[in-house]
């Protein structure tokens, strides 16, 4: 793990109730442990309908929510409804990753988190998924403040967590951890590129399950 001294995080001015939409204990799990150092009020919201096919998508909650339950952080098991999703994102088969498919797909998992927060008491939201490298942090702070936009004294937190090197910390945590490693973004359609390029690029395609964070492992993963 990286021995510098962190900043503690402080929520925007006069903000005291997070509700952290989660997509997987890999992305989430460096942000949580920061929250919890900074003595932040926060819950995890599980909303990730776009996951597919269900398998991968029952691994990446489980062990979110395991992992919640060991930092005695409350989880919200939201609703899995992906016939939703895949009516939403029609016509958008064919975008690639940070096209306006992921736009749509943003969209739907924030504005149900917004709707949650605004509901259950919570005065702010925000998102792990811009932890990875692999997302545009300004697509997804768009959607966000967009999703917040609907709800009276809700407000998005883009709060930039791959500073004071976030995504490095991720890692380290994966590892610490042995998290499941998902190899493509959540989506049939991401499923279906990342084996083109793999098979493009002469490598093995993904197998769901089989492969887990180890500190023997190299940190290269394909999301
Ligand atoms: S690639 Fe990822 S963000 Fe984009 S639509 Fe698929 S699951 Fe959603």
């Amino acid at each position: 793990m990286s021995k510098n001294i962190l900043k503690n995080l402080s929520l925007p001015a006069g903000k005291k109730n997070l509700l952290l939409h989660s997509c997987c204990a890999p992305c989430s799990g460096d942000i949580m442990k920061r929250l919890l150092d900074s003595n932040i009020s926060y819950t995890v919201y599980f909303y990730n309908p776009n996951i597919h096919p269900h398998e991968e998508y029952l691994l990446r909650k489980e062990e979110n929510m395991s992992f919640s339950i060991k930092y005695n952080i409350p989880f919200i098991d939201a609703d899995y409804n992906p016939r939703t999703w895949f009516e939403m994102t029609k016509g958008m088969e064919m975008e690639p990753e940070r096209g306006k498919r992921c736009s749509t797909c943003f969209d739907m998992r924030f504005v149900k988190t917004a709707e949650y927060a605004s509901q259950n008491g919570f005065d702010i939201i925000s998102s792990t998924l811009g932890i990875s490298r692999w997302k545009d942090m300004n697509q997804i702070n768009q959607s966000g403040i967009y999703a917040a936009s609907k709800f009276q004294d809700i407000e998005y937190w883009t709060y930039n967590w791959r500073k004071e090197n976030g995504s490095q910390r991720m890692i380290e945590v994966s590892k610490d951890e042995s998290f499941y490693m998902q190899e493509y973004c959540g989506c049939v359609y991401s499923l279906r590129d990342t084996n083109t390029w793999r098979e493009k690029n002469l490598r093995p395609t993904i197998e769901i399950g089989k492969k887990f964070y180890s500190h023997s492992e190299k940190d290269t993963t394909d999301n």
